[in-house]
């Protein structure tokens, strides 16, 4: 009777301690990933951090915990990944902050885990660096559900994030999609146009390209729109060249994903093949999978599918631009990787590779690029129109007062005058009083 009240009193007084401040990080571990590097920290509690956000130049992550301290182990860690050294020091009375020194801009997501037979209490940051690894992803379930601690939780303007335009390369590996007369590859092709317009993307101000796959390799469907929802990607493109079996269809189709039923035929036929494709990578569809995506396609499908379709039809707008595309309207079919529930997501039909005069086009680099910058404009159209809260998207407006020059608004705003010339797709540098001009998102403003 004696040990239980004693024990219950430890456990008070333990309680107690913890409330007082005096939760330890205790020690800190790194493991890089191909296309992540892993901060634990051991803590003596689990914590919640007040505040995690990233600093640039150099590139820093903060994470600020109130109540808590820290053990010198934690600055002794040899760099790993993209981290290059641990700092920890008390902010004020109450606050820990810990430093992590970066090698390049990353986009943290914590997580706490709970003890289990080796570990105690731990905090868990992964750092996803704007670079991508050509590596396949192999284990997407030990990733950490969106509910978690997102990205940056401080509410000042430094925490504005970049737009996440996630860019899928079409088939890979042993999936080498349709093929060309000549022999041409959906496969090569489509990763072709994909860089070309990461390399875009990542031009752009406020902006930031996620590849899907990077190479010559694999990757299942479901596969494809986990690693977007990772990088809580703000859209999803999946881009093909595909082939019919009449030679004369030809030009670009724009798809949004069909909760009903494909909207022409030529929609079901392709859904079929780029469906497929899973089976023919080894990959089978898991149905419980099919299941809940079902159930949360009921719940949030219908605006995402909405979101998908605006930007669906700007992509259009851009594709028109450069010849003219097989459907004027976009397209609706059950593309599989079209199905999350709550990124916008579009799939581009960028050509037929069954037309030899488009085997031709899609294989010329210059026309690649083409189909790219059609790509971006219509990516840039929706997101003008559309900025989602809190990214560098939503921009700043200045209206043009007498005697402005150009040089001095970009001066003024701490951008550089070509990209507020290009932002505004001004041909000169000319100004008229009461124009609206918008004010290109800085990085880390
Ligand atoms: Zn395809």
């Amino acid at each position: 009777m004696n040990r239980l009240i004693t024990g219950g009193c430890l456990w008070l007084a333990v309680q107690g301690l913890a409330l007082a401040g005096t939760v330890t990080f205790e020690n800190v571990r790194l493991s890089a990933a191909p296309d992540h590097t892993r901060v634990v920290f051991d803590t003596s509690a689990a914590v919640t951090p007040k505040k995690v956000f990233t600093l640039q130049n150099p590139d820093r992550l903060v994470i600020d915990v109130s109540a808590a301290k820290a053990s010198s182990a934690l600055t002794s860690v040899k760099a790993s990944g993209l981290v290059t050294g641990v700092r920890a020091a008390r902010n004020d009375q109450s606050t820990l902050r810990i430093v992590l020194e970066l090698k390049q801009a990353a986009n943290p997501r914590t997580f706490n885990l709970k003890p289990n037979d080796k570990h105690g209490h731990r905090l868990v940051v992964d750092l996803y660096g704007a670079e991508k690894s050509a590596a396949v992803e192999k284990n997407s379930a030990a990733v950490p559900k969106k509910k978690v601690v997102r990205k940056s939780v401080a509410d000042k303007p430094a925490a504005l994030r970049d737009l996440v335009i996630a860019i899928d390369a079409g088939h890979g590996g042993k999936d080498s999609g349709a093929r060309g007369s000549r022999g041409t590859k959906e496969k090569d092709i489509v990763l072709a146009i994909a860089r070309q317009l990461a390399e875009l993307v990542r031009k752009e101000p406020g902006m930031r390209p996620v590849m899907i796959r990077d190479g010559d390799y694999y990757v299942g469907l479901r596969q494809r729109i986990n690693k977007a929802r990772k990088h809580n990607a703000d859209l999803f493109i999946s881009i093909h060249a595909d082939a019919f079996h009449k030679k004369s269809a030809r030009g670009s189709s724009v798809f949004v994903l069909s909760t009903r039923g494909a909207s022409s035929e030529m929609g079901r036929w392709l859904a079929n093949q780029e469906n497929a494709a899973d089976l023919a990578g080894g990959v089978s569809l898991d149905d419980k999978d099919d299941l809940l995506a079902e159930v949360l396609l009921d719940l949030s499908q219908s605006a995402t599918i909405e979101a998908s379709h605006e930007v669906a039809a700007n992509m259009l707008g851009g594709l028109k631009r450069l010849g003219k595309t097989h459907k004027s309207t976009v397209q609706r079919a059950g593309f599989v990787v079209l199905k999350s529930p709550d990124i916008p997501s579009i799939l581009v039909e960028t050509a037929f590779i069954s037309n030899p005069q488009e085997e031709n086009k899609l294989r010329d680099k210059r026309h690649q690029k083409k189909l790219a910058r059609a790509m971006l404009t219509g990516i840039r159209d929706y997101f003008g129109n559309n900025p989602p809260p809190g990214t560098h998207m939503v921009a700043r407006k200045y209206k043009v007062k007498r005697g402005d020059t150009l040089s001095e608004i970009a001066a003024v705003h701490r951008v550089s005058l070509a990209s507020l010339r290009g932002y505004n797709s001004l041909k000169s540098d000319r100004l008229r009083v009461g124009d609206t001009l918008r004010i290109p998102p800085t990085r880390g403003s």
